[in-house]
């Protein structure tokens, strides 16, 4: 990049472990991690707290233009198990965000062409000035397509599956693997199937399948990586 910030586009489908190894990147090379999911999970909250409908477009753009989603990485009294803060006009909503009714709502409105369009708009001005992990769905083609360095993050979705009963477990929620699953193939569908932007391999994306590899060898990998293209 021309201004001297290194940009890492992170795509992948649901629960591939795209969070957790982005925020350990960001920590190891000091670069601000961005959840692009959380924005679209908070605009979905935005709608249900405002009684939208979340197939109403217009409705909801309006309303989410009216709110400010901020990120921040988490400060020390903030270290709960979250991999970022994520403040809805100040309000902390990291985990009001991670429900299971907020999941699917997000990808609903993800749908929405002028949703994405102000999320976009806002994602890239975060990354114009500063270097970033940016993850979500549509950063290494829409997002920030000229990043040096584009990941598509994956594992079988039964391993994805798994991971996240695991996690949903340790946290006290009582939910069935089954449930999960079912999900969490609908939440990717409608990912891949949407008319905009749908989630897709671009052709210089380097493609890692976590399916039988540690966070730690999927970090090591990716830095290992920035380490070699800074200095080509
Ligand atoms: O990544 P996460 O599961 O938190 O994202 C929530 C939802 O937001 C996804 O299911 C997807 O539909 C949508 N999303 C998107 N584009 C992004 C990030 C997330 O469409 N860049």
């Amino acid at each position: 990049m021309t201004n001297g910030v290194f940009q890492i586009a992170i795509d992948g489908p649901v629960a591939a472990g795209k969070g957790t190894v982005s925020r350990l990147i960001a920590q190891r090379l000091q670069f601000l991690y961005v959840d692009t999911g959380a924005m679209y999970r908070a605009s979905a909250l935005i709608a249900l707290r405002a009684n939208i409908p979340f197939a109403e477009e217009a409705k909801i753009v309006e309303e989410v233009k009216k709110h400010t989603i901020g990120m921040h990485a988490p400060t020390v009294e903030e270290q709960d198990g979250r991999l970022t803060t994520v403040l809805l006009d100040g309000e902390d909503v990291s985990w009001k965000i991670r429900t299971e009714q907020v999941s699917q709502g997000s990808s609903i409105v993800a749908a929405h062409k002028n949703l994405r369009a102000e999320l976009v708009r806002q994602q890239q001005e975060i990354a114009k000035t500063q270097s970033v992990v940016m993850e979500g769905r549509d950063i290494t083609f829409r997002v920030l397509p000229d990043a040096q360095l584009k990941i598509f993050l994956t594992a079988t979705d039964t391993e994805r599956a798994r991971r996240r009963h695991i996690e949903l477990l340790e946290k006290g929620q009582d939910v069935t693997f089954e449930q999960i699953h079912t999900d969490l193939l609908e939440r990717d569908k409608r990912d891949m199937e949407r008319d905009v932007d749908p989630l897709h391999i671009v052709p210089d994306a380097w493609v890692i399948d976590t399916s039988t590899l540690s966070i730690e060898q999927v970090v090591d990998l990716i830095v290992e990586k920035v380490h070699t293209v800074e200095g080509s």
